[in-house]
């Protein structure tokens, strides 16, 4: 599987010009520890068979492929195909990492995971996980997305961890950020940091690729036995870059695969109200590594908007900087709008209702389909279903 891009980053955690560790010295020392402990666990069968079994039984993998025949027919062109994540256990495929930042906490002896949420969706994946694993869980929480995201906060608490909202700033995923940071430098020896994407400091980036790519493994081997062929396309959305990376990396090394990432125009490119970052972004530095980022002149990230709140960041995962670079990986935008009758269309005419999020990557395939012959086939990884975003759908439509 794709060896020259697995053996990326390099020992200082860069992909190309991206990545790395743009942080205090006595941080790098504990990131560095990290990264020893991953590559000591990874290679043990204890760690790996206790992972591919929870994969298995917990999440419930492998998830299915599947044609989405109504849908092709009705957009016309190539067949359209989905990698169901949205059937995992917790609903997305946010699991897959959780459970293996909170399996690796454990063999590191850590007595705490610690974490921001924005909509909740990680907090509720990472929650679940450390339930699971038997370990402390704290989440940190704007008090808006509190009170937004009702469902998942419920989910939460039931679940065990510690909820910690956030009554600064804008007291939203920033400052959520900022706050379960504090928490977590006051003892980071015994505390763990779980990132919820491919996004922050060395080793995350590529500890979170690693644990996606299952995703790309059995979509591979999947797609192989059920059409005989490999995917001539393959699209995911794109906020930190974790499930299209997950889906990716099976595929980079296979030459007539391409490979499209999908971002949020959110009300349009022309306006501030967005969250396209590799499309407009420009090179910065922002939670502690270096990628395209949406800045001022000053370098400070600039407030983005996605209708979809888990799209909705001014950062991207540096492997992704790096394979837009060098032009493995194109980089398209939807706009909320075409979202949105995706997400419709999609529920509609396959009875699948997909996270906002995912009805990105949806929009994008629909788009593509309609311009290539029927003998093309295009997979989209569903990353994640629309169950949270019902009510607000349901008003947003007035349906
Ligand atoms: C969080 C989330 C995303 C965005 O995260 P990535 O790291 O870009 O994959 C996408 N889809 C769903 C369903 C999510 O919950």
């Amino acid at each position: 599987m794709a060896q020259q891009f697995l053996d990326m980053p390099n020992k200082d955690g860069y992909f190309g010009e991206y990545g790395g560790q743009i942080i205090p010295p006595e941080l790098k020392a504990i990131m560095d520890d990290i990264n020893a402990s991953y590559d000591k666990v990874r290679e043990t069968a204890a760690f790996q068979d206790e992972l591919q079994e929870l994969y298995a039984d917990y999440v419930g993998r492998p998830s299915p492929i599947y044609f989405a025949r109504r849908l092709s027919e009705k957009v016309g062109g190539a067949k359209i195909f989905f990698k169901r994540e949205d059937l995992n256990h917790t609903g997305a495929h946010k699991i897959n990492h959780c459970l293996g930042e909170a399996l690796l906490a454990k063999y590191m002896g850590k007595t705490k995971v610690l974490a921001e949420t924005g909509a909740g969706q990680h907090g509720v994946a990472l929650a679940a996980a450390c339930a699971l694993v038997g370990i402390d869980c704290e989440i940190h929480m704007g008090e808006i997305d509190i009170a937004k995201e009702h469902p998942n906060v419920t989910r939460m608490k039931v679940l065990g961890c510690k909820l910690v909202p956030v009554t600064r700033g804008t007291k939203t995923l920033k400052d959520a950020v900022d706050s379960a940071f504090e928490e977590y430098v006051k003892d980071p020896v015994n505390f763990f940091y779980a990132i919820g994407s491919v996004v922050g400091p060395h080793p995350f980036p590529r500890m979170v690729r690693d644990f996606q790519s299952i995703v790309g493994i059995e979509a591979r081997e999947q797609f192989q036995a059920k059409q005989g062929c490999l995917p001539d396309y393959l699209m995911a959305c794109v906020g930190g870059g974790s499930n299209a990376i997950g889906l990716f990396t099976a595929f980079l090394d296979d030459e007539n695969v391409q490979m499209i990432g999908v971002e949020p125009a959110g009300k349009g490119l022309d306006t501030p109200d967005h969250a396209a970052t590799l499309t407009l972004g420009t090179k910065g530095g922002l939670h502690g590594f270096e990628c395209y980022i949406l800045q001022n002149s000053e370098g400070e990230p600039l407030p983005v908007y996605s209708i979809a709140s888990g799209l909705d960041y001014p950062g991207v995962g540096p492997q992704h900087c790096y394979l837009k670079d060098i032009e493995r990986v194109q980089y398209e935008t939807i706009d909320d709008k075409e979202c949105l009758e995706a997400f419709m269309t999609l529920s509609r005419l396959e009875g699948i209702i997909p996270a906002l999020e995912s009805a990105h990557a949806v929009a994008a395939a629909m788009k593509l389909a309609q311009t290539l012959p029927a003998d093309k086939n295009i997979l989209v990884n569903l990353s994640g279903r629309g169950d949270k975003d019902i009510d607000f759908v349901a008003e947003y439509l007035s349906l």
